[in-house]
């Protein structure tokens, strides 16, 4: 690691949503794809961002953010849910590669948080591992029932904002790494209609709150 400029929480915030109302608008430029690039991030890589998303197949993140490679060090699982092995790849990203963001991404129709609402509603379970996912979103989806929600868009959202608070209390890298100003964490909710990705909490950036719509 030489003299490798990292952005700012900030700035990596801003480069992320450039991206996305590029690709939102039909005009992706496509940065950092080409045989140019590969060459250039052979000796190391300098994500700007860790991204934890969701694994849905309409949420390809180089795609959504309209960026290349060695821009985003991706973690997804379905319904972004986390075990051991996420934590440790979000603090490789954040402690090791010195990413000074990362984005939970959620989504609307989300079907893991569909069968969780199922499956609390229903009481019913779920076969195989396909369970352990229904279980770590069900506290989600119990807070959200809690408050009183019936939106899809208000599940999604409190999902979200779980996943990161979630994320501060368990990793104290990634705590450690906000309280320095070295790292902010989002939650992002993004709409598959028409791609836009929209802020729904954030922690170590000074961002007007706003909620999914
Ligand atoms: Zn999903």
């Amino acid at each position: 690691m030489t003299d490798v400029l990292i952005p700012t929480p900030r700035e990596a915030f801003e480069m992320l949503l450039a991206g996305n109302q590029r690709f939102v608008a039909g005009s992706p430029k496509h940065p950092n794809q080409n045989a140019a690039r590969r060459t250039e991030v052979v000796p190391s890589q300098n994500p700007f961002a860790v991204l934890f998303g969701c694994s849905d197949s309409r949420l390809a993140a180089e795609i959504i953010f309209d960026r290349g490679l060695g821009d985003l060090f991706v973690v997804r699982t379905a319904g972004h849910v986390m075990g051991p092995e996420v934590l440790g790849s979000i603090e490789y990203g954040v402690g090791v590669l010195g990413c000074p963001l990362v984005v939970v991404l959620g989504h609307d129709s989300c079907g893991a948080v569909a069968a969780t609402r199922a499956a609390v509603a229903n009481g019913t379970a779920a076969d195989g591992y396909v369970r352990d996912v229904i279980e770590r979103v069900t506290p989600s989806v119990l807070a959200a029932r809690a408050a009183g929600h019936t939106e899809d868009a208000d599940f999604i959202a409190e999902h979200t904002r779980h996943t990161v608070d979630l994320l501060l209390a368990r990793s104290r890298t990634l705590a450690e790494a906000v309280d320095a100003g070295r790292a902010a964490v989002v939650g992002l909710s993004y709409r598959l209609v028409d791609g836009t990705a929209h802020l729904v909490t954030a922690r170590g950036l000074d961002v007007p709150a706003v909620t999914a719509s």
